[in-house]
Protein backbone atom coordinates (compact mmCIF):
# COMPACT_ATOMS: atom_id res chain seq x y z
CA UNK A 1 0.00 0.00 0.00
CA UNK A 2 1.11 3.50 -0.56
CA UNK A 3 2.42 5.59 2.04
CA UNK A 4 -0.34 8.22 2.59
CA UNK A 5 2.64 10.30 5.07
CA UNK A 6 5.93 11.25 4.49
CA UNK A 7 8.25 9.00 6.58
CA UNK A 8 11.91 7.90 6.98
CA UNK A 9 12.77 4.59 4.73
CA UNK A 10 13.56 1.89 7.64
CA UNK A 11 15.95 0.43 4.85
CA UNK A 12 18.00 3.51 3.65
CA UNK A 13 16.82 5.94 6.69
CA UNK A 14 15.77 8.94 4.19
CA UNK A 15 13.04 10.72 3.86
CA UNK A 16 10.44 9.42 1.91
CA UNK A 17 7.96 11.39 0.60
CA UNK A 18 3.99 10.62 0.50
CA UNK A 19 3.07 8.08 -1.96
CA UNK A 20 6.73 7.60 -3.18
CA UNK A 21 6.84 3.92 -1.20
CA UNK A 22 5.15 1.86 0.69
CA UNK A 23 3.96 1.11 4.13
CA UNK A 24 3.86 -1.68 6.28
CA UNK A 25 1.41 -1.60 9.27
CA UNK A 26 3.73 -2.86 12.71
CA UNK A 27 2.88 -5.84 14.55
CA UNK A 28 2.24 -5.22 17.78
CA UNK A 29 3.22 -1.36 17.94
CA UNK A 30 1.55 1.72 17.43
CA UNK A 31 2.13 3.26 13.91
CA UNK A 32 3.87 2.44 10.86
CA UNK A 33 6.82 1.57 9.23
CA UNK A 34 8.18 3.37 5.57
CA UNK A 35 10.05 2.19 3.08
CA UNK A 36 11.12 3.82 -0.50
CA UNK A 37 9.37 1.57 -3.52
CA UNK A 38 12.92 1.21 -4.82
CA UNK A 39 14.18 -0.27 -1.48
CA UNK A 40 11.78 -3.19 -1.09
CA UNK A 41 13.49 -4.39 -4.26
CA UNK A 42 17.08 -4.16 -3.17
CA UNK A 43 15.73 -5.81 0.27
CA UNK A 44 14.02 -8.96 -1.95
CA UNK A 45 17.31 -8.82 -3.97
CA UNK A 46 19.17 -9.04 -0.72
CA UNK A 47 16.56 -11.48 0.93
CA UNK A 48 17.46 -13.50 -2.39
CA UNK A 49 21.00 -13.69 -2.41
CA UNK A 50 20.92 -14.91 1.20
CA UNK A 51 18.85 -17.68 0.69
CA UNK A 52 21.04 -18.72 -2.26
CA UNK A 53 23.85 -18.41 0.19
CA UNK A 54 22.42 -20.71 2.89
CA UNK A 55 21.84 -23.10 0.17
ZN1 LIG B 1 14.74 3.73 1.16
Amino acid sequence: MRNRFPGYCYYCTTLVPKGEGHFEKRQGAKGFRVIHAECVFKQREEKAKAVEAAQ
